[in-house]
């Protein structure tokens, strides 16, 4: 009989995570400077002082607009190929199962990313 039991693994700081993916992607990670928030559409938020954005929320991958630019970037890299064909596009656009495979997306992304880095660091 096998018997498995799942190991609480440390779990990956969220934000370290979504600014190293976002600055993957080319994307911006506002900052507000410290500034007064404005609102605008009736939303609070901040206007980035380096794109010169408006927005409400820091890029989050567990959003399905945030993640599907994440993904369709990893689907571009050929080198991410095996990583991506991994996940069931199915499982990370459900209801139910989606926040937690997006989460798994994000973090296993993020963990090959930061490996590649360090080896670049290494040679
Ligand atoms: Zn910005």
């Amino acid at each position: 009989m096998k018997i498995s039991f799942v190991v609480p693994t440390g779990d990956i700081v969220n934000e370290e995570r979504d600014r190293f993916l976002t600055d993957a992607i080319g994307g911006c990670w506002h900052e507000d400077d410290g500034g007064e928030p404005v609102t605008m559409f009736a939303l609070k938020g901040h206007i980035c002082s380096k794109c010169g954005l408006f927005y409400t929320t820091k890029n989050d991958f567990s959003t399905l607009e945030d993640f599907l630019k994440l993904y369709e970037w990893a689907r571009g890299d050929p080198s991410l190929a095996d990583f991506v064909a991994q996940s069931r596009t199915r499982d990370l656009v459900n209801e139910k199962r989606g926040p937690g495979a997006r989460k798994r997306f994000a973090d296993g992304l993020y963990r090959i990313l930061t490996a590649r880095g360090r080896e670049r660091d290494n040679v």
